[in-house]
Protein backbone atom coordinates (compact mmCIF):
# COMPACT_ATOMS: atom_id res chain seq x y z
CA UNK A 1 0.00 0.00 0.00
CA UNK A 2 1.40 3.39 -1.08
CA UNK A 3 2.48 5.84 2.08
CA UNK A 4 -0.83 7.92 1.47
CA UNK A 5 -3.23 4.70 2.25
CA UNK A 6 -1.12 3.71 5.20
CA UNK A 7 -1.50 7.92 6.40
CA UNK A 8 -5.64 7.18 5.62
CA UNK A 9 -5.68 3.90 7.35
CA UNK A 10 -3.83 4.67 10.53
CA UNK A 11 -6.68 8.27 10.57
CA UNK A 12 -9.35 5.79 10.67
CA UNK A 13 -7.55 3.58 13.42
CA UNK A 14 -6.53 6.23 15.79
CA UNK A 15 -8.66 9.45 15.18
CA UNK A 16 -7.16 12.51 15.13
CA UNK A 17 -5.99 14.41 18.50
CA UNK A 18 -4.89 17.88 18.56
CA UNK A 19 -1.61 18.29 20.97
CA UNK A 20 -1.25 19.95 23.91
CA UNK A 21 -0.30 23.96 23.00
CA UNK A 22 1.88 23.49 26.32
CA UNK A 23 3.56 20.01 26.23
CA UNK A 24 2.59 18.14 23.32
CA UNK A 25 0.45 15.69 24.72
CA UNK A 26 -2.81 14.37 22.65
CA UNK A 27 -5.38 15.97 24.05
CA UNK A 28 -8.79 14.10 25.23
CA UNK A 29 -11.85 16.97 24.96
CA UNK A 30 -13.14 15.62 27.69
CA UNK A 31 -15.45 18.72 29.04
CA UNK A 32 -13.90 19.98 32.66
CA UNK A 33 -16.16 19.55 35.82
CA UNK A 34 -14.67 21.78 38.59
CA UNK A 35 -17.01 22.53 41.20
CA UNK A 36 -14.62 25.08 42.83
CA UNK A 37 -14.03 27.20 39.44
CA UNK A 38 -17.62 26.53 37.97
CA UNK A 39 -16.90 29.53 35.12
CA UNK A 40 -14.20 27.22 33.99
CA UNK A 41 -15.97 24.59 31.91
CA UNK A 42 -17.31 28.14 29.76
CA UNK A 43 -13.95 28.72 28.20
CA UNK A 44 -13.17 25.38 27.29
CA UNK A 45 -9.33 25.04 27.71
CA UNK A 46 -9.89 21.30 27.03
CA UNK A 47 -9.49 22.03 23.32
CA UNK A 48 -6.06 23.74 23.69
CA UNK A 49 -4.59 21.55 27.05
CA UNK A 50 -4.18 18.57 28.53
CA UNK A 51 -5.47 17.96 31.79
CA UNK A 52 -2.40 18.23 33.20
CA UNK A 53 -1.66 21.68 31.91
CA UNK A 54 -4.89 22.92 32.91
CA UNK A 55 -4.54 21.47 36.63
CA UNK A 56 -1.45 23.49 36.78
CA UNK A 57 -2.75 26.80 35.94
CA UNK A 58 -2.60 29.05 39.43
CA UNK A 59 -6.07 30.68 38.96
CA UNK A 60 -6.10 34.40 40.85
CA UNK A 61 -10.05 33.18 42.14
CA UNK A 62 -9.39 34.52 45.52
CA UNK A 63 -9.68 38.21 45.31
CA UNK A 64 -8.71 40.08 48.74
CA UNK A 65 -7.27 43.44 47.69
CA UNK A 66 -10.22 44.95 45.68
CA UNK A 67 -7.79 47.42 43.95
CA UNK A 68 -5.12 45.52 42.42
CA UNK A 69 -6.66 41.90 42.33
CA UNK A 70 -4.27 40.60 44.38
CA UNK A 71 -5.23 37.26 46.63
CA UNK A 72 -3.57 38.77 49.77
CA UNK A 73 -4.29 42.48 51.27
CA UNK A 74 -2.06 44.39 50.04
CA UNK A 75 0.38 47.09 51.87
CA UNK A 76 0.80 48.57 48.63
CA UNK A 77 -2.87 49.52 47.85
CA UNK A 78 -3.10 50.48 51.58
CA UNK A 79 -0.92 52.91 51.38
CA UNK A 80 -2.21 54.32 48.08
CA UNK A 81 -4.75 57.24 48.30
CA UNK A 82 -5.63 57.52 44.83
CA UNK A 83 -4.23 56.73 41.46
CA UNK A 84 -5.44 57.10 37.73
CA UNK A 85 -5.80 53.53 37.64
CA UNK A 86 -9.19 52.71 39.05
CA UNK A 87 -9.01 48.66 39.68
CA UNK A 88 -7.21 45.50 38.19
CA UNK A 89 -7.91 42.03 37.70
CA UNK A 90 -5.38 39.55 36.61
CA UNK A 91 -6.04 35.69 35.33
CA UNK A 92 -3.38 33.98 37.36
CA UNK A 93 -0.36 34.33 40.27
CA UNK A 94 2.59 34.60 38.54
CA UNK A 95 4.51 31.28 40.21
CA UNK A 96 7.14 29.45 38.46
CA UNK A 97 4.92 27.71 35.92
CA UNK A 98 3.29 30.87 34.53
CA UNK A 99 6.57 32.28 34.68
CA UNK A 100 7.43 29.84 31.54
CA UNK A 101 4.25 29.70 29.72
CA UNK A 102 4.33 33.69 29.71
CA UNK A 103 8.01 33.40 28.25
CA UNK A 104 6.99 30.62 25.59
CA UNK A 105 4.55 33.47 24.49
CA UNK A 106 6.57 36.26 24.22
CA UNK A 107 9.35 34.96 22.41
CA UNK A 108 7.34 32.50 20.06
CA UNK A 109 4.56 34.21 19.88
CA UNK A 110 2.12 31.29 18.30
CA UNK A 111 -1.05 32.53 17.55
CA UNK A 112 -3.04 29.77 19.55
CA UNK A 113 -1.14 31.26 22.80
CA UNK A 114 -2.56 34.36 22.36
CA UNK A 115 -6.08 33.43 21.43
CA UNK A 116 -5.19 30.68 24.40
CA UNK A 117 -3.89 33.50 27.05
CA UNK A 118 -6.75 36.02 25.73
CA UNK A 119 -9.82 33.44 26.71
CA UNK A 120 -8.02 33.08 29.97
CA UNK A 121 -8.28 36.65 30.43
CA UNK A 122 -12.07 36.38 30.34
CA UNK A 123 -13.39 35.80 33.84
CA UNK A 124 -10.88 39.04 34.94
CA UNK A 125 -12.74 40.90 32.27
CA UNK A 126 -16.04 39.70 34.02
CA UNK A 127 -14.69 40.92 37.53
CA UNK A 128 -13.74 44.39 36.09
CA UNK A 129 -17.18 44.69 34.48
CA UNK A 130 -18.83 43.86 37.95
CA UNK A 131 -16.79 46.42 39.69
CA UNK A 132 -17.84 48.99 37.30
CA UNK A 133 -21.88 47.56 37.46
CA UNK A 134 -20.89 48.21 41.05
CA UNK A 135 -19.72 51.59 40.93
CA UNK A 136 -22.46 53.37 39.07
CA UNK A 137 -24.85 51.58 41.40
CA UNK A 138 -26.71 49.46 38.68
CA UNK A 139 -26.05 45.62 40.76
CA UNK A 140 -29.83 44.77 41.34
CA UNK A 141 -30.70 45.62 37.38
CA UNK A 142 -27.92 43.46 36.71
CA UNK A 143 -28.85 40.67 38.72
CA UNK A 144 -32.30 40.14 37.35
CA UNK A 145 -31.08 39.96 34.08
CA UNK A 146 -28.88 36.91 34.56
CA UNK A 147 -26.67 37.58 32.19
CA UNK A 148 -22.82 38.06 32.41
CA UNK A 149 -22.02 41.15 33.30
CA UNK A 150 -19.58 42.72 30.08
CA UNK A 151 -22.46 41.04 28.33
CA UNK A 152 -25.41 43.14 30.13
CA UNK A 153 -22.85 46.33 30.05
CA UNK A 154 -22.91 45.69 26.45
CA UNK A 155 -26.38 46.58 25.97
CA UNK A 156 -26.16 49.42 28.46
CA UNK A 157 -25.71 52.83 26.33
CA UNK A 158 -24.66 54.96 29.41
CA UNK A 159 -22.59 52.82 31.19
CA UNK A 160 -20.47 50.18 29.68
CA UNK A 161 -17.17 49.37 28.02
CA UNK A 162 -16.54 52.19 25.59
CA UNK A 163 -12.73 51.06 24.69
CA UNK A 164 -10.11 48.81 25.30
CA UNK A 165 -6.69 48.98 24.60
CA UNK A 166 -2.97 47.98 25.21
CA UNK A 167 -0.17 48.67 27.20
CA UNK A 168 2.20 49.82 24.12
CA UNK A 169 5.64 48.58 23.19
CA UNK A 170 8.72 50.83 22.02
CA UNK A 171 9.68 50.48 18.67
CA UNK A 172 12.88 48.86 19.82
CA UNK A 173 10.76 45.81 21.99
CA UNK A 174 8.82 45.46 18.89
CA UNK A 175 11.44 45.21 16.34
CA UNK A 176 13.11 42.13 18.81
CA UNK A 177 10.18 40.43 19.65
CA UNK A 178 7.71 41.24 16.65
CA UNK A 179 4.61 41.54 18.44
CA UNK A 180 3.19 43.25 20.88
CA UNK A 181 1.87 40.41 23.22
CA UNK A 182 -0.74 42.94 24.97
CA UNK A 183 -2.16 44.25 22.19
CA UNK A 184 -3.29 40.62 20.78
CA UNK A 185 -4.59 39.99 24.38
CA UNK A 186 -6.56 43.13 24.15
CA UNK A 187 -7.89 41.98 20.23
CA UNK A 188 -8.98 38.81 21.68
CA UNK A 189 -11.23 40.37 25.08
CA UNK A 190 -11.89 42.67 21.65
CA UNK A 191 -13.78 40.05 19.96
CA UNK A 192 -14.98 37.69 22.59
CA UNK A 193 -16.61 40.72 24.39
CA UNK A 194 -17.20 43.38 21.78
CA UNK A 195 -15.60 45.96 23.17
CA UNK A 196 -14.33 48.06 20.53
CA UNK A 197 -10.17 48.04 20.44
CA UNK A 198 -7.99 51.32 19.55
CA UNK A 199 -4.31 51.76 20.28
CA UNK A 200 -4.84 54.95 22.79
CA UNK A 201 -1.61 55.01 24.02
CA UNK A 202 2.24 55.44 22.24
CA UNK A 203 5.16 54.97 23.82
CA UNK A 204 7.31 58.12 24.43
CA UNK A 205 10.93 56.47 24.84
CA UNK A 206 12.55 53.11 25.31
CA UNK A 207 13.79 52.02 28.95
CA UNK A 208 17.01 51.21 28.63
CA UNK A 209 16.85 49.18 32.01
CA UNK A 210 14.38 46.47 31.90
CA UNK A 211 11.78 47.10 34.97
CA UNK A 212 12.72 43.47 36.37
CA UNK A 213 15.88 45.20 37.29
CA UNK A 214 15.10 48.46 38.75
CA UNK A 215 14.08 49.69 42.11
CA UNK A 216 10.37 50.77 42.76
CA UNK A 217 10.99 53.89 42.97
CA UNK A 218 13.07 54.16 39.48
CA UNK A 219 10.76 51.81 38.08
CA UNK A 220 7.55 54.45 39.22
CA UNK A 221 9.87 57.44 38.22
CA UNK A 222 10.72 55.67 34.15
CA UNK A 223 6.88 54.58 33.58
CA UNK A 224 5.78 58.30 33.98
CA UNK A 225 7.83 59.66 31.52
CA UNK A 226 7.21 56.42 28.67
CA UNK A 227 3.22 57.00 27.50
CA UNK A 228 1.84 59.65 26.50
CA UNK A 229 -2.19 59.17 24.46
CA UNK A 230 -2.06 58.34 20.86
CA UNK A 231 -3.74 61.46 20.10
CA UNK A 232 -4.10 60.02 15.88
CA UNK A 233 -6.25 56.87 17.62
CA UNK A 234 -8.21 58.84 19.72
CA UNK A 235 -9.88 61.39 16.72
CA UNK A 236 -10.69 58.39 15.01
CA UNK A 237 -12.18 56.55 18.17
CA UNK A 238 -14.23 59.43 19.12
CA UNK A 239 -15.34 59.75 15.43
CA UNK A 240 -16.37 56.82 15.21
CA UNK A 241 -18.15 55.98 17.88
CA UNK A 242 -19.49 59.61 18.43
CA UNK A 243 -22.97 59.14 18.88
CA UNK A 244 -22.45 56.50 21.99
CA UNK A 245 -19.89 58.62 23.22
CA UNK A 246 -22.21 61.88 23.37
CA UNK A 247 -24.58 59.95 25.65
CA UNK A 248 -21.72 59.44 28.21
CA UNK A 249 -20.66 61.69 30.68
CA UNK A 250 -17.65 59.09 31.72
CA UNK A 251 -15.72 57.28 29.64
CA UNK A 252 -14.94 53.75 30.54
CA UNK A 253 -11.31 51.94 29.45
CA UNK A 254 -10.15 49.13 29.65
CA UNK A 255 -5.91 48.56 29.70
CA UNK A 256 -4.83 45.18 28.83
CA UNK A 257 -1.29 44.36 29.72
CA UNK A 258 0.49 40.66 30.26
CA UNK A 259 2.08 40.93 34.23
CA UNK A 260 0.97 43.56 36.71
CA UNK A 261 3.83 43.96 39.14
CA UNK A 262 3.54 46.95 41.34
CA UNK A 263 1.00 48.86 38.88
CA UNK A 264 3.30 51.65 37.83
CA UNK A 265 3.34 50.74 34.16
CA UNK A 266 -0.90 50.77 34.06
CA UNK A 267 -1.02 53.59 36.12
CA UNK A 268 1.52 55.65 34.22
CA UNK A 269 -1.10 54.46 30.93
CA UNK A 270 -4.05 55.53 33.16
CA UNK A 271 -2.67 59.00 33.44
CA UNK A 272 -1.62 59.43 29.78
CA UNK A 273 -5.20 58.82 28.94
CA UNK A 274 -6.44 60.82 31.48
CA UNK A 275 -4.50 63.39 30.06
CA UNK A 276 -5.92 63.51 26.75
CA UNK A 277 -9.43 62.86 27.19
CA UNK A 278 -11.80 65.21 26.86
CA UNK A 279 -14.02 63.43 29.33
CA UNK A 280 -14.14 62.20 33.03
CA UNK A 281 -12.59 58.61 32.84
CA UNK A 282 -12.68 55.54 34.49
CA UNK A 283 -9.36 53.36 33.64
CA UNK A 284 -9.37 49.68 34.60
CA UNK A 285 -6.99 46.97 34.14
CA UNK A 286 -6.81 43.11 33.47
CA UNK A 287 -3.75 41.42 33.14
CA UNK A 288 -2.95 37.98 32.47
CA UNK A 289 -0.82 37.38 35.59
CA UNK A 290 -0.53 39.10 38.82
CA UNK A 291 3.13 38.94 40.33
ZN1 LIG B 1 -0.20 19.83 28.28
ZN1 LIG C 1 -3.58 45.70 46.07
Amino acid sequence: MFNGGWRSLLNVLLPYSTPCIICSTPISAHPINDNSLPWLSQLKLEKDLCRQCIHEISWLDKVLCRRCGRSIRCPDCQHKLQSALWVNRSAVRYNEQMKQWLHRYKFQGDERLSILFGKMLLPAVEQVSLQLINRYGLEESWRKSRKLPTAWLQHSTTYGWDAVTAVPLSVQRLQERGFNQAERLASVISTHCFIPYYNLLSRTHHSLVRHSHQGRQARVMDSKEQYSGNIKQWHQWLNENGTAISKRETLNILIVDDVYTTGSTLNACAEALLRVSPLPLVVASVTWARS
